[in-house]
């Protein structure tokens, strides 16, 4: 079973004193930091000009450049895109990573790839909230928090995981659950979880579902209605009371075609599919792939993101949405 941590096990004194550098002020930096602050912690961002910085000013946080930060600060929490914090961390933190500072991430795929290689006197940690920056905050707001991982990857000053749990408390993750994991294990799950189920499974299953009632001659409404709006609604249900509170609240017809149905169209491809792309993980060849998929500025992402965009159900999408009030604006 995985270490389990609550309120009382984490103790926000073993930050005070310390000043906390939140680097990059998008939807993880703004939301951890504006907790942090709310926790009574020191906390400084540094982002380079533009949007999240005037969002920051706007906020009322003390901002500097990366650089200027890093180097105030006893720890830094690095929240620039994945692809982008090796560049970063090389020209604006590297040179301020002395003794006993604490390098923080969200997620650990630089650590665990290699792309970004600390010292070995300081800290490197990972505090990973389970849930977008927006939801860190609103839940922080509303006296509740959103679960997150830790993980230790360096403990040279023999405090890692006392910073560590006093920095998920002051984000409020504490309130929910903090679960103690690797690097590794992060990294190689999270990748897989967002390649083969949630992003990637999810989008083809329903693509999938969608081409195959349109080919058949239905109306692309019904078929978005069907196998689109409807996912809400049955993922809600799993998410409360897993597959048994789904399947008591549809009909005994839909119950017995999900048990008789689903293995075939999830059936032994898929898994295979599935091996394969974990495989590609744990072995760095996807890694790899997106990292020099960045240096040629992202010729297959943009493709395949446009061709997405421009699929039939995206607009069928847009189009019912926009008649429906609850996707109104404001
Ligand atoms: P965002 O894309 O929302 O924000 C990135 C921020 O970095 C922006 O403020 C951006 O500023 C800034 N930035 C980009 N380039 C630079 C630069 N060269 N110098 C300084 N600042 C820069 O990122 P996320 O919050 O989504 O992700 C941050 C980390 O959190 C990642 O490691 C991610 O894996 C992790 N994470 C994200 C989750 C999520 O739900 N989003 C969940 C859990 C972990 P600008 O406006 O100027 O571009
Ligand atoms: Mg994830």
């Amino acid at each position: 079973m995985m270490e389990k941590y609550y309120e009382t096990d984490a103790d926000l004194k073993n930050l005070a004193g310390k000043t906390i550098a939140v680097i990059g002020y998008g939807s993880q930096g703004r939301g951890q930091s504006l907790n942090l602050k709310d926790s009574g912690l020191k906390v400084i961002i540094g982002v380079r000009p533009g949007k999240s910085r005037d969002q920051a000013k706007k906020d009322g946080q003390e901002v500097y450049d990366v650089a200027e930060a890093s180097k105030k600060a006893d720890i830094i929490m690095i929240l620039v895109p994945d692809e982008l914090q090796a560049a970063v961390y090389k020209s604006e933190i590297m040179p301020y990573m002395t003794e006993k500072k604490c390098l923080m991430f969200s997620h650990g795929f630089n650590i665990h790839y290699g792309q970004i290689v600390p010292p070995a006197n300081v800290d490197v940690i990972m505090v990973a909230p389970k849930g977008p920056g927006h939801m860190v905050r609103r839940t922080y707001e509303q006296g509740m928090g959103v679960p997150a991982l830790i993980a230790i990857e360096q403990d040279y000053t023999g405090n890692a995981k006392k910073y560590a749990l006093a920095y998920a408390k002051g984000i409020g993750a504490t309130r929910a659950v903090v679960l103690e994991t690797t690097f590794r294990e992060e990294t190689e799950t999270d990748l897989f979880g967002e390649q083969a189920v949630l992003c990637g499974g999810v989008t083809s299953l329903i693509k999938a579902g969608f081409d195959t009632l349109v080919d058949a001659g239905y109306a692309p409404e019904m078929a978005y209605l069907e196998v689109c709006h409807e996912m809400k609604l049955i993922v809600d249900l799993i998410y409360e009371g897993g597959f048994t509170k789904m399947r008591e609240a549809v009909s005994n017809t839909a119950q017995y075609g999900d048990v008789s149905r689903g293995p075939r169209v999830i059936g032994r491809e898929s898994y295979e599919a599935m091996s394969e792309i974990l495989y590609e993980i744990q072995s760095g060849e996807f890694a790899k792939e997106w990292m020099l998929e960045c240096m040629v500025n992202k010729p297959v992402f943009n493709a395949l993101t446009r061709a997405d965009e421009e699929h039939e159900i995206e607009k069928v999408g847009a189009e019912l949405r926009g008649m429906m009030p609850q996707f109104k604006k404001n």
